[in-house]
């Protein structure tokens, strides 16, 4: 069993959807082992997307990352990252495949739902950047 990294983002909690991503979350047999809900600072956002930071649209998506709650969550489940990524669909919606997350709800390629790790490593770093182990259980 392998654990992965999932953030709501503020598209979702505008839209009170986080009861309706979570569902598509447990339905698929990832088991949400943390969750939080916090608004995240300019810094933890810049920490968070630092490999983006040369990207053209960083100042936009930290921005966006701040300009509302997110619920930060730990999904626990066999290959969790892996998972996770099928689930959440394609980065742009338009191209996410029927039945993911992205597909069902999300608006744009900016606003688009959910973040979800995209290996192992980067996993147990992000957990690592909201989590201790007593708030995992
Ligand atoms: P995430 O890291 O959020 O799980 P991802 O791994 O599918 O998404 P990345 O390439 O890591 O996609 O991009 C990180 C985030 O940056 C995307 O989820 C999206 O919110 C934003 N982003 C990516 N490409 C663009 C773009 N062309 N224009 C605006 N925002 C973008
Ligand atoms: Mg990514």
């Amino acid at each position: 069993t392998e654990r992965t990294f999932s953030i709501l983002k503020p598209d979702a909690t505008r839209r009170n959807l986080t009861g309706a991503v979570n569902a598509v979350i447990e339905a698929a047999g990832l088991r949400i082992v943390g969750q939080r809900r916090i608004r995240m600072s300019r810094e933890q956002a810049e920490k968070f997307y630092e490999v983006h930071k040369e990207r053209p649209f960083f100042g936009e998506l930290v921005e966006f990352m701040t300009s509302g709650p997110v619920v930060v969550q730990v999904l626990e489940g066999e290959n969790a990252v892996a998972k996770y990524r099928e689930v959440m669909g394609a980065t742009n919606p338009a191209q996410a495949a029927e039945g993911t997350i992205r597909k069902q709800f999300a608006e744009s390629v900016g606003e688009n739902t959910v973040h979800g790790s995209d290996s192992v490593d980067n996993a147990k770093a992000e957990i690592a950047q909201f989590f201790t182990d007593d708030q995992i259980a």
